[in-house]
């Protein structure tokens, strides 16, 4: 008989090809394919995930892993061998809970959804998505339920993106963010906005520069592709082979290519940074949402909206854009794409207002899930709770409820790991300049192979394999820390109020 621990392997390979499948379709779907094709992709996709998920929750994966965990002993702890089988029997316990068909409808659901939404906000029309949005929320409510033991429902979600994460401590986090987010909004200066940010930003130009900084953050021709799309996202089929995505607003320097691109390329760096070895198993990805979403930000904030990154890559920026730029000059361009401002759309937001359209939207799945907030509501409570919160109020549902594709996609519990991450993206930039004091003056030379390899050593070789606390202690050497985030916020507000 072959040892567990290679048969349990070579199955896991098989099931990762499938969900990498379903992936190569995603990305297809939402960069190439024609919307004719949208019925028959969601089948199409429902059949693999099902698939995958019937081969993986199979009694003989069980077995293995019993067999396999029995040896764990043997085992180095901190092992690739030793946490897979860790990882893997907590993934299949909880996907053992899930019935398979379930599973299928969710992700039917999701694809299906997601077209609907596209719609119903190009029309504006959130009557017409609304029954998706019910829809979906019954799923949800049949998901949370496979889980009796939770403290409460909102966890069971959370912990998809967040293994092992509470909802109380990201209200405990959220709690301390919002009164001090709130206060440096009102202090900011309510002057109005820089002609220059309408632009023109010729589309050329934009992907040239961002295909010039993508490569100096390393996101290499030969494992990297940057394409066109609505909404932006990043998806990795293999290290060696990930797919970034961008988009291009020509009146608007907010919505330029670049900054979508860092954003994306955060992401790309840290699946391309794993261990080829963990390929083809579960562990072959980024660690959680929040680790995730502190790398994108990390490379697209904390060095792309830098001062010392502007004093490098200005000169080339202004030179692309002549007729917006020509005149203006750096500081008062650093002082443009940094300012705290109340706007409409979170992708859009600086750094300071973004967390309050988290917590808008981490309140609101809240209340939408206990059925405190009926869907026919939806639109009027997020006015209302954007104006608590920033002050403005959108003119339409879709500059309002109708502006992210999370919710059509079934993706409830994933917006706060948004902005866990951006607090987590300034604790992990502090222990790395403790350890490269000089690593904004790498970034004002324009290199960043040294950064690059700070964070490959402290985080993106492990791939999953601890858990999300487990990495945030290995690498910052305590829990989620709001603190550092608050003082780099203060501190930026100030030198551009000084400035
Ligand atoms: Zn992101």
């Amino acid at each position: 008989m072959s040892d567990p621990l290679t048969s349990l392997r070579s199955e896991l390979a098989r099931i990762c090809d499938l969900s990498t499948a379903a992936r190569v379709l995603e990305w297809d779907q939402l960069v190439m394919m024609p919307p004719g094709g949208a019925p028959t992709r969601a089948e199409t996709l429902a059949t693999l995930t099902e698939l995958a998920h019937e081969l993986f929750v199979r009694d003989e994966i069980g077995e293995l892993l019993e067999e396999a965990s029995s040896r764990r002993a043997d085992l180095d702890p901190e092992s690739d061998d030793a946490c897979l089988i860790e990882v893997t029997r907590r993934d299949w316990e909880k996907a053992s809970r899930v019935p398979a068909e379930l599973t299928a409808e969710q992700t039917k659901l999701a694809s299906e959804g997601m077209e609907a939404w596209a719609k119903a906000r190009e029309d504006d029309d959130f009557a017409s998505f609304r029954p998706w949005l019910d829809r979906t929320l019954e799923l949800k409510q049949r998901y949370i339920a496979c889980f009796p033991d939770a403290a409460e429902p909102y966890d069971v979600l959370l912990d998809d993106f967040e293994r092992g994460m509470r909802t109380e401590e990201v209200r405990t986090i959220f709690a301390r963010l919002r009164p001090e987010l709130q206060e440096l909004v009102a202090a900011a200066p309510d002057d109005e906005p820089e002609e220059f940010l309408a632009g023109p930003y010729p589309r050329e130009a934009q992907h040239e520069v961002s295909v010039a900084v993508a490569r100096a953050f390393g996101a290499d021709a030969s494992s990297f592709r940057l394409d066109p799309t609505v909404h932006p996202f990043c998806l990795s089929f293999a290290t060696q082979d990930v797919r970034l995505t961008t988009r291009y607003a020509e009146d608007d320097l907010h919505g330029n290519s670049l900054f979508s691109t860092m954003h994306e390329v955060g992401h790309g760096v840290y699946e391309h940074g794993g261990d080829p070895a963990l390929d083809r198993t579960p562990l072959a990805t980024g660690c959680s949402s929040a680790l995730h979403e502190s790398q994108s930000r990390l490379w697209e904030n904390v060095i792309g909206r830098s001062l010392p990154f502007w004093r490098w890559f200005y000169p080339r920026f202004r030179a692309a854009f002549p007729e917006a730029l020509e005149r203006v000059p750096l500081e008062r361009f650093h002082r443009a794409i940094n300012r705290a401002q109340p706007s409409l759309i979170r992708v859009d937001a600086d750094e300071t207002t973004y967390g309050l359209h988290i917590i808008l939207r981490f309140e609101l799945e809240q209340e939408l899930l206990s059925g405190a907030l009926a869907t026919d509501d939806l639109p009027d409570a997020w006015n209302a709770k954007l104006e608590e919160l920033l002050g403005i109020r959108p003119p339409s549902n879709r500059l309002g409820c109708l502006q992210d594709v999370h919710w059509s996609g079934g993706m409830f519990g994933y917006f706060p790991t948004y902005q866990l991450g951006n607090v987590l993206s300034v604790q992990i930039w502090e222990r790395l300049e403790a350890d490269l004091p000089d690593a904004y003056e790498h970034v004002e030379r324009g290199s960043f192979e040294a950064i690059h390899e700070w964070l490959r050593e402290h985080l993106y070789r492990h791939g999953r394999k601890f858990t999300p606390a487990e990495t945030i202690e290995r690498i910052v050497g305590g829990p989620i820390d709001p603190e550092p985030y608050l003082r780099y916020l203060r501190d930026k507000n100030a030198s551009l109020t000084a400035a």
